[in-house]
């Protein structure tokens, strides 16, 4: 009967893993299809070379001219690879890639002389149909149209035979209509920023680079499997399935050793990624079945992004060689445990020192405890705005489901710095004497490095936890663009540092203070300033929830409500004195988020009540069916005597009925309330109506379905089972 899911098993079942062997050692393929610093020397004039060296270290700009001459070097490389077409690749505020191939290839206008043709002009900008890309209404406003430019700080790599050329996109008066040109921005004001800051120590500083390593966690799941299942297919993640009776319990998948499939897949995968310069380190099961994690060795912060958005689409067409789905949606699955993707994240200056990592002597940690105390009282600041960057419809299943960071952002910091924190605390207002300054050196500042690194407890459930020598923004959405948040922090670190240096410098100015003065006293206020946002216990708790209110902390559970903090007025204004985005790319991707929400809110309810309406419901009469002709035909030999024997039939048929006509009158209420959210033209309204009337169904049509899936016959059941979705190798 149900032939898609028993047809779908049976495959998966059949299958082995596909043959696979490494070409070569990792380090000797690595990057090999990146026009990276090697290929351009080989390539490259050596005034086209020392142009691209330029931009991507000074941000120097690159003539018409020299652009020419680095197409052509490009070309040839691309040529010599048996590359035939080249894209610029960009992203949109879809959230995926977006890319178009031109050929190379060109001929005379009367169709002689063909050729493989790339100028200046094409490597530099092009003018894709972006009409169809959400703008927030950036367009409408400008009339405007929108065009890529390349953007030299991210190599050029091939992808098949395709050359990518990483682009921005923005509008033609200038708007950002990409996640990547405010990352940009905000990559140069908090390197501006936190320079001028680290010449308090070092002089010789000239330059400060953002890092970025993110944990990508994901579900693997057998492709027949997978497509039988529409509403995976549809939405990313099961709409309904009654948990199985295994599922995380037993605590025997985290480490486990990674069954052959996967682990042949991530071979794979790990080439591919290797020949695209991605430098992937670390692969191993996660907490639930069929979960896995992969992570890189950090970058800089523009380059990691565009490694992680490469990533996910090599993912996906690595997995279709092995007959996997990739699943990336933050809760695929109702009772096991749903993905994320930690932004671990740290300042490096260009003299080689990680800002954020303690070290031996104690000024160079008065250096380190100046960021560590800036970034909190960034945090402490600009928590909404925090809380805003990760907000989306799959990652609202996660924040506070006890499994993921809450919704609350708080900062975790661990025992030993908390008590440097207190220590600093007690430091004189004003002048300090020199015995206050050698115990604070000494005794306070200069006795950090020790044991830190193995003091710093992992506190899982903090979402902004210190790690030792970086932060570890734990909230990101496996789905997400890490640029939404590495964005958001660094602007809002950037921030706090030029205030920081402006009060500082006041000090030493007006109150002739000594320089390390100026600092202990600022950084004393500013730990009184931030003690809210400091959190050691339990985020999970309850006593939490309550604690953090009085605190004042915000709790946005939902998506609509976290989304406001994104146009704040204090949003807008930091974004604007920041220069990374204007008044009108705020307010459109404010909407733009909104708008998303909507969409993924209303496709759920739409399959969801397909699904339910259309397989669950037919398939449950079809087994009722089967139980009347069972009580008939009783009722036919035992006579009267037939209802004691048919008693539990009986009750199982009412027990249908029942559930059918919860499905039915839920899914109608339901759509009722999606009509009445269709008409609202406010979209912070319209998310609120999805939010609050549409989505409390799901859970309640859902139950229906689950309690018919249990008294179905499993034979007849049309939708492949939890057990067979997770536990299938
Ligand atoms: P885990 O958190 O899983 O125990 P690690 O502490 O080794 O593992 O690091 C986790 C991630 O943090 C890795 O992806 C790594 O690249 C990244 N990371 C380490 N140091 C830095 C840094 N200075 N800046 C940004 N990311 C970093
Ligand atoms: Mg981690």
């Amino acid at each position: 009967m149900s032939t898609i899911r028993f047809q779908a098993l049976k495959e998966a079942s059949n299958r082995n893993p596909v043959k696979f062997e490494e070409t070569d050692r990792k380090s000797t393929i690595f990057g090999s299809n990146v026009f990276n610093e090697k290929a351009m020397k080989q390539y490259l004039t050596s005034d086209a070379f020392k142009g691209v060296q330029g931009a991507v270290q000074h941000g120097t700009k690159i003539d018409r001219k020299l652009a020419d001459y680095i197409a052509m070097g490009m070309k040839e490389w691309a040529l010599s690879k048996g590359v035939t077409h080249y894209t610029h690749w960009f992203q949109p505020l879809t959230g995926t890639t977006a890319e178009k191939h031109d050929a190379f290839f060109e001929t005379s206008y009367d169709g002689s002389d063909p050729v493989e043709k790339f100028g200046g002009a094409q490597l530099v900008q092009q003018e894709p149909d972006a009409s169809s890309f959400p703008n927030g209404g950036i367009r409408n406003t400008f009339e405007a149209r929108g065009y890529t430019a390349w953007d030299p700080t991210s190599p050029a790599f091939i992808f098949g035979t395709t050359l990518c050329i990483p682009t921005v996109f923005i509008s033609y008066t200038g708007e950002a209509l990409d996640y990547k040109t405010p990352l940009l921005r905000a990559l140069t004001a908090i390197d501006e920023a936190a320079t001028e800051v680290c010449k308090y120590f070092d002089k010789n500083v000239k330059k400060v680079t953002a890092t970025l390593g993110w944990e990508q966690e994901y579900f693997l799941i057998d492709s027949a499997l997978a497509s039988s299942r529409p509403d995976l297919m549809m939405t990313g993640r099961t709409l309904l399935g009654h948990t199985s009776a295994k599922g995380q319990q037993l605590d025997d998948h985290y480490f486990g050793a990674i069954p052959t499939r996967a682990l042949t897949y991530m071979r794979d995968l790990e080439q591919e990624c290797m020949l695209l310069g991605i430098p992937v380190k670390t692969r191993h099961n996660e907490v639930a079945p069929n979960q896995f994690e992969l992570a890189p060795i950090f970058e800089e912060t523009n380059l990691a992004v565009d490694h992680n958005c490469l990533l996910m689409d090599v993912m996906q067409k690595v997995a279709e060689r092995h007959d996997f789905k990739v699943l990336f949606h933050e809760k695929p699955f109702k009772g096991v445990n749903g993905s994320g993707k930690h932004n671990n994240w740290s300042l490096a200056t260009d003299t080689g020192v990680n800002l954020l990592s303690p070290s031996k002597t104690p000024m160079s940690n008065l250096q380190f405890l100046t960021f560590f105390i800036n970034t909190i009282k960034a945090v402490n600041d600009n928590e909404a705005l925090l809380r805003g960057a990760i907000a989306s419809a799959s990652n609202d299943h996660r924040l506070g489901a006890n499994e993921a960071p809450p919704a609350i952002i708080s900062v975790f910091i661990g025992e030993q710095l908390t008590k440097v924190l207190d220590e600093l605390e007690g430091v004189t207002a004003g002048k300090l004497s020199p015995e206050e300054k050698t115990d604070l050196k000494l005794n306070v500042v200069g006795k950090i490095p020790d044991v830190l690194l193995d003091n710093t407890d992992r506190n899982r459930t903090s979402p902004f936890a210190f790690t030792g020598n970086k932060f570890e923004f734990r909230a990101v959405g496996s789905t997400a663009n890490c640029s939404n948040a590495m964005t958001t922090l660094n602007a809002i670190v950037g921030k706090q540092l030029r205030d920081f240096k402006k009060e500082v410098d006041a000090l030493i100015e007006s109150k002739d203070m000594k320089k390390d003065d100026a600092i202990f006293n600022v950084l004393r206020e500013y730990i009184k300033q931030s003690k809210k946002i400091l959190f050691e216990g339990d985020g999970y708790s309850e006593e939490w929830e309550i604690e953090a209110a009085k605190r004042g902390l915000s709790n946005f559970k939902t998506t609509p409500q976290a989304l406001k903090a994104r146009a704040s007025q204090q949003a807008l204004d930091l974004f604007s004195e920041m220069g990374i985005m204007n008044h009108i790319e705020v307010e459109a991707r404010y909407e733009i988020e909104l708008e998303e929400y909507t969409k993924k809110i209303q496709i759920e309810g739409r399959v969801l009540g397909d699904i339910s309406k259309n397989h669950v419901i037919p398939t449950a009469i079809r087994y009722q069916n089967t139980l009347i002709e069972n009580v008939k035909g009783l009722k036919d030999i035992f006579g009267t005597e037939f209802e004691t024997i048919a008693k539990e039939q009986i009750i199982l048929i009412k027990e249908i009925s029942r559930h059918i006509e919860g499905i039915n009158s839920k899914v109608e209420a339901m759509t009722n309330e999606r009509k009445k959210a269709n008409v609202l033209t406010d979209a912070q309204e319209m998310a609120e109506a999805y939010c609050d009337k549409v989505k409390p169904y799901f859970e309640i049509i859902r139950e229906h379905c689950d309690k018919l899936e249990l008294l179905v016959d499993n034979e007849l059941w049309t939708l492949t089972k939890y057990r067979e979705l997770l536990f299938t190798k």
